[in-house]
């Protein structure tokens, strides 16, 4: 039942139309069984047509989309699964203009869209780095300078980030969070929300992760021009040139969004043949929200 690869064309043949989308959102929301929102009863009759469930004691109608990050779609319910599924199989993403010339929807709409898309990729942090971990802070946007150290230039968007590596040292898994500035209060975030107390840490010399280290297993290295700290230094550099090459412009409220879609593709690239089930399984989970929330949203 479950979709798996990345093969185009097969997706094609199990996705031909809306109704065969429908019936793979109903079959992911309930796997576990039908329980009216509203009256808790679970004998339901199924409408043909968009595969509704229709509560057979209060008369409730729930749609495969409703409570999704599918509600109240803008265009057809396959346009949404083609977008997810080339969200989930590129390495490059895909801005919101080439989405709406693709797809034949207004820009605003495939912003929207590919913003939910985002909000399901974000990271629920149940899984905590452990092992070798190497943390810094880097800066994106504005004008790029060669002077090392910390910049204060407000343009920029200061940033950091984990990265998690194998055992031969290569790049498992990586995250980013915003920062509001270097201070060990912001530091922190990154750690309680992705590492775990056993991971053994490394940073450069800043002052800022002394205090962190009082609960966290951290080094502390002079960064040696990023010699000491490689695979975290080619990540930044990576996620900085895509950043810059897919999106002519990041809003500042959204960085965490693009990061997250960045993390998301190399955090599940060991389980590359599920990852665009595992996309809709948590567009279902999540919470629905709207243009203007996401437009608001910091
Ligand atoms: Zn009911």
């Amino acid at each position: 039942m479950k979709f798996e690869g990345e093969n185009i064309i097969k997706f094609m043949e199990r996705f031909p139309d809306d109704h065969s989308c429908l019936k793979y959102l109903s079959e992911v929301k309930w796997s576990n069984g039908f329980t009216c929102s509203k009256c808790g009863h679970q004998k339901h009759t199924i409408r043909k047509k968009n595969l509704a469930r229709d509560c057979n004691r209060c008369h409730h109608i729930e749609s495969p989309t409703a409570d999704t990050l599918f509600h109240s779609l803008r265009f057809g319910i396959r346009k949404a699964f083609m977008i997810v599924f080339e969200m989930s199989a590129t390495t490059k993403g895909l801005s919101s203009s080439q989405l709406a010339k693709r797809y034949g929807i207004s820009r605003q709409t495939a912003w929207a869209f590919s913003h939910k898309v985002r909000i399901a990729m974000q990271s629920n942090g149940d899984h905590p780095m452990k092992g070798n971990v190497q943390v810094d802070e880097f800066v994106f946007g504005g004008k790029e300078t060669l002077k090392q150290g910390r910049s204060t230039d407000s343009k920029k968007k200061k940033l950091i980030g984990a990265v998690e590596l194998t055992e031969a040292g290569k790049v498992k898994r990586v995250y980013f969070d915003k920062l509001v500035d270097y201070s060990s209060k912001s530091l922190t975030r990154i750690f309680d929300n992705h590492i775990s107390k056993e991971a053994r840490v490394l940073t450069d010399k800043w002052t800022g992760y002394v205090p962190i280290g009082k609960y966290f297993n951290i080094e502390q290295k002079y960064s040696d021009k990023g010699g000491s700290m490689k695979q975290m230094h080619t990540i930044i550099h990576q996620v900085k040139s895509w950043l810059r090459s897919v999106f002519s412009w990041v809003h500042e409220g959204h960085i965490e969004k693009y990061l997250a879609e960045y993390s998301f593709r190399i955090n599940r690239s060991i389980y590359r043949r599920t990852i665009f089930h595992k996309l809709i399984e948590r567009m279902i989970i999540a919470k629905p929200t709207t243009y203007q929330l996401i437009k608001v949203s910091t």
